[in-house]
């Protein structure tokens, strides 16, 4: 069976198999005359609780299930969203999820190195999955989990929240037309000081690498969305003050530039070592974009020669999944891809990154 024919199928079988009771078990901001995606969270820390709380205004998405290794957080969950003790799972029994008709999707925020076999297990389990960035640990992983998917027949998603904030979509519209001319130059900055030296983002086992993997990957994602184009060679340099802190294999500072096929170039800095560095500029022969700050929660400003952008701040997660409930359960189309293959694209990128910082020479890609 070809894949479209497998995705409308379960498509099909995600809409016919709604039980009445879907409906009438969600109250509250929840349309009636359409499904709901009901969502269970993997891994509840900091980002799960930023999501899990922005879902509280969604009327299409809606968390039902949690998975965890602390049961007091499954129960704190319970409490706190309505979750029924039989949507809860830990690591060693969530394949059980297979059996599990009322949760539609698995959304994944664990470190980063879990991402690659809790997404093959989610898909063997035939539930949809979200998974945040960076999708795994380099293309080579991400590829097996498209894969996957694919052959599982289940879609797969990238925690991509900035491809449906206003001010970016605003920018990418009007250089799709054409208003800032042929796009010579893009900028991407991005960067936060690091804290707790004990946490997973330092361990190069559970991060599969430093600033690069966590927040240089907006820059390089950013530079394709702003640019509208994918890169065809990067050249990359590391730099390192506290080799303390910054273990082998745990970059601290990166700055790389891409070439694109059109001739336009990229500039980017990806950091652990600097607050307030958050920020987008497009240049084009007609006129100029700049988001500042371009990728933190908000709000996102911006102006380009025109003038400000006015779009009102959302949050981002709360419109992610009212978005990704369109594009599992209806097929949508987002204007910026937020699938699997968009991940793996990110992916070359920064194995290419790390290959340039250790060959000190331009790599194709
Ligand atoms: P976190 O440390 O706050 O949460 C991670 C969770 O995973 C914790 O609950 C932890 O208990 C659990 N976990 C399960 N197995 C673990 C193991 N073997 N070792 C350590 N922890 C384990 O991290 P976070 O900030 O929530 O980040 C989680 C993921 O979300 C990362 O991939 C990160 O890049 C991504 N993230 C995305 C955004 C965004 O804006 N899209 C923001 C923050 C984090």
């Amino acid at each position: 069976m070809n894949s479209r024919r497998r995705f409308l199928q379960k498509m099909a079988i995600t809409a016919a198999g709604l039980p009445l009771l879907r409906f009438q078990s969600l109250a509250g901001n929840f349309r009636r005359d359409e499904p709901v995606l009901r969502v269970a969270m993997m891994g509840l820390g900091g980002y799960a609780n930023r999501v899990a709380d922005a879902m509280k205004a969604c009327t299409k998405a809606k968390i039902v299930g949690a998975i965890s290794g602390t049961p007091t957080k499954l129960s704190d969950w319970q409490q706190r969203f309505g979750i029924p003790v039989k949507n809860c799972y830990n690591y060693e029994n969530f394949d059980q999820i297979k059996h599990n008709p009322d949760i539609d999707v698995v959304y994944i925020t664990t470190p980063n190195a879990l991402h690659h076999s809790q997404v093959l297990r989610v898909a063997a389990a035939g539930k949809h999955v979200i998974c945040e960035k960076p999708m795994a640990l380099n293309a080579k992983e991400g590829q097996e989990m498209v894969d996957a998917c694919r052959k599982a027949g289940v879609q797969l998603l990238v925690g991509y929240r900035m491809h449906f904030e206003p001010k970016t979509l605003a920018i990418t519209e009007m250089r799709k037309r054409n208003e800032f001319g042929k796009i010579m130059f893009f900028q991407g900055q991005c960067g936060f000081r690091i804290g707790d030296p004990t946490q997973w983002r330092l361990n190069k086992e559970l991060a599969g690498g430093g600033s690069i993997m966590d927040i240089g990957i907006y820059a390089i994602n950013g530079a394709r969305y702003m640019v509208g184009e994918e890169p065809v060679w990067i050249t990359a340099q590391e730099i390192k003050t506290d080799p303390v802190k910054f273990k082998p294999g745990v970059d601290e500072t990166i700055q790389f530039q891409m070439g694109f096929p059109s001739g336009a170039i990229a500039s980017c800095l990806s950091t652990y070592n600097m607050n307030y560095l958050d920020r987008f500029y497009l240049n084009g022969e007609k006129g100029f974009a700049e988001l500042q700050p371009s990728t933190g929660y908000g709000p996102i400003k911006g102006r380009t020669n025109q003038g400000e952008l006015t779009q009102p701040h959302v949050t981002h997660q709360t419109v992610q999944m009212e978005e990704m409930a369109d594009i599992l359960l209806r097929g949508k189309k987002p204007a910026i891809p937020v699938d699997g293959a968009e991940g793996v694209r990110d992916l070359k990128i920064i194995d290419a990154i790390y290959a340039a910082v250790r060959s000190g020479k331009r790599e194709m890609l």
